[in-house]
């Protein structure tokens, strides 16, 4: 193997050529400390930037095995090493040149602590996978530059960055200590009966909407009603107290702007662990909940929406619903069975974000339109239904419609940004103002009937290119032709899990998807693979931007890519 001082020779060599002659460093050197991996080269200063890898080994590195050695803590120090990379990094990467000349970049992160491809750890090494912009003035080499760059640079990087003695040891236990309890505290909700838990002092308003840190000023912290208050005895932080929700059908009233949409937000987002100091980090929620909103426009697959929907206008089927453009109460309709065939167990909705006329229909409307004028049942009348029939729970924020308190075991009511508990009241209201309504849509809720999806239907290639995948932001996938918009997938906390998502369809069609497989089958498959195998099976190179994914998610993408076809 060839060694750093090889490799600086080469690079000044090279000084002045083409852009192209860069492809001769594509290899392995050894470094002093670590190996330097270079395993892709850009075409040219403008090109997406060089794919690299160091490897560390561990007598190097020199970080206690105690803090990498169970599920949890293996994915927060990964976490936290590729925290401290991006921060060493911006320190040193600077612009050098055209295009991305210059550039050291490790995955951009948000407040998740989330399995990354980013930085592993094996039995022998610590791999660390970024990416360099290889300098060029114009569109020759700079040799120098990209000597100091991968010579210098990076030795100093990883040395600040990847070794325990450069780190702050209280930081990084932290770090691990606080994911491996929420963690835990995720795994004791079923035991006491709970879909979700919200800490005391939890900070759950964020700085803004386009800022997913903490509100630091004038933010109240949360403070758990004594009837829904329970106690944990976590492994490293000891008693936790906090609310918690109960499985059933709970709903969150209150005025306007106390608070309600943060709190199911926060909810929303508790199924990821986050950093110490966001405010959510023991905000932990049932890891099959799933946002259910209205999402007017997107496309629907043979859905069998007949649970809500029925006898639409022109004789349309509901049993196999599908549109390229479905109106709020179909694309809420869809939403929830799509969520339910990939096995959510808890469904959370906003009012903010639902359609009106699937939510309620009330007395008054039911005595002006007949039951055979109007196709939709409101989610009024199946909420108990998905609970009783299928134990999924419901998490909703309605401050508009008090119909609600006939079907809710939990009523906690926002006020001024602190929750009560007012189930009682509630159905005090409830028993003295009777709604006359009539319930609709039958006693069950109806059946769930996998779909099969059909591989011809999920094409990834684009001209030559069997293969042509974008990702645009946390909101829209580029899957061959076609686009996939998931701005209204609110579960996905950052860009890299749909790189991974894009590529996991990929993965399901070469392997599973072959119109025998269920949906359902198809994502227990490729999760188990992920599971036990690594996020790397989804990809031929080692890239360093894939970050875990939910099979929710992955239903998301696959359910609102416009070419699909199920059986
Ligand atoms: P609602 O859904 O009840 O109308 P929101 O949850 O949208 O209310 O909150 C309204 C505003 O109050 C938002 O700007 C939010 O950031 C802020 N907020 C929410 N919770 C808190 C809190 N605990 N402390 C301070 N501000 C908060
Ligand atoms: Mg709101």
């Amino acid at each position: 193997m060839t060694n750093r001082d090889n490799l600086r020779q080469l690079l000044l060599q090279l000084d002045d050529r083409g852009y192209k002659a860069y492809m001769d460093i594509k290899g392995s050197y050894k470094f002093p400390d670590f190996n330097l991996v270079i395993d892709r080269v850009q075409g040219d200063p403008f090109a997406s930037p060089s794919q690299v890898r160091v490897q560390l080994p561990h007598s190097v590195a020199g970080f206690p095995a105690s803090l990498y050695q169970t599920p949890s803590r293996d994915i927060a120090l990964r976490d936290y090493l590729t925290r401290q990379f991006d921060h060493a990094s911006r320190d040193l990467s600077s612009r050098r040149g055209t295009g991305n000349s210059g550039l050291i970049a490790i995955t951009l992160v948000g407040q998740s602590v989330l399995g990354r491809t980013s930085v592993l750890i094996t039995d022998k090494f610590i791999e660390v996978r970024f990416v360099v912009g290889l300098p060029a003035r114009g569109r020759r080499i700079s040799g120098r530059q990209a000597a100091e760059m991968l010579c210098d640079d990076i030795p100093q990087i990883v040395n600040d960055a990847i070794k325990y003695k450069s780190l702050n040891a209280t930081a990084i236990k932290q770090h691990v200590e606080t994911v491996e309890d929420a963690d835990w505290l995720r795994q004791q909700l079923a035991e006491k009966g709970l879909v979700a838990f919200i800490p005391d002092g939890a900070i759950l308003p964020r700085s803004s909407g386009v800022d997913d840190r903490p509100l630091l000023k004038d933010a109240i912290p949360f403070k758990s009603p004594e009837e829904l208050r329970v106690e944990f005895t976590c492994p490293n932080r000891g008693v936790v107290k906090g609310m918690g929700i109960p499985s059933g059908v709970t709903l969150i009233v209150g005025g306007g702007y106390h608070g309600k949409s943060t709190l199911l937000r926060a909810i929303e987002l508790g199924v990821y662990n986050h950093i110490p100091g966001d405010g959510r980090e023991l905000v932990v929620t049932h890891v099959s909940a799933v946002k259910i909103r209205a999402e007017d426009g997107r496309s629907i697959a043979s859905v069998d929406i007949s649970p809500f929907i029925n006898q639409l206008p022109q004789g349309r089927s509901t049993r196999q619903f599908s549109t390229p453009n479905a109106s709020g109460s179909t694309s809420q309709a869809a939403n929830i069975i799509e969520a339910l065939e990939a096995g959510a167990k808890v469904l959370l909705v906003d009012e903010d974000t639902a359609a009106t006329n699937f939510m309620i229909r009330d007395r008054r409307m039911q005595q002006l339109i007949a039951k055979d004028k109007e196709p939709i049942t409101p989610f009024i009348d199946k909420v108990r239904q998905l609970y009783t029939d299928y134990g999924v729970s419901t998490i909703l924020v309605m401050g508009g419609s008090g119909d609600y308190f006939d079907v809710a075991d939990t009523v906690i009511a926002m006020e001024n940004f602190e929750p009560q508990e007012v189930s009682e009241k509630a159905k005090v209201i409830a028993e003295q103002h009777r709604t006359e309504r009539i319930s609709e849509g039958g006693k069950e809720f109806g059946q769930i009937t996998p779909r099969i999806p059909l591989a011809e239907s999920i094409d990834p290639s684009r001209g030559h290119r069997e293969v042509k995948l974008k990702v645009r932001d946390v909101d829209e996938v580029v899957f061959g032709t076609e686009e996939i918009d998931l701005a209204a997938v609110e579960q996905i906390a950052e860009k890299g899990q749909l790189r991974a998502i894009a590529q996991a369809i990929v993965y399901g069609k070469r392997q599973y998807i072959n119109g025998r497989y269920t949906l359902p089958e198809v994502l227990n498959r490729i999760m188990a693979d992920i599971e036990s195998k690594g996020l790397d099976i989804l990809t031929n190179f080692p890239e360093g931007d894939l970050v875990i994914f939910r099979r929710f998610e992955l239903a998301a993408a696959l359910n609102r890519l416009r070419t699909l076809k199920v059986k």
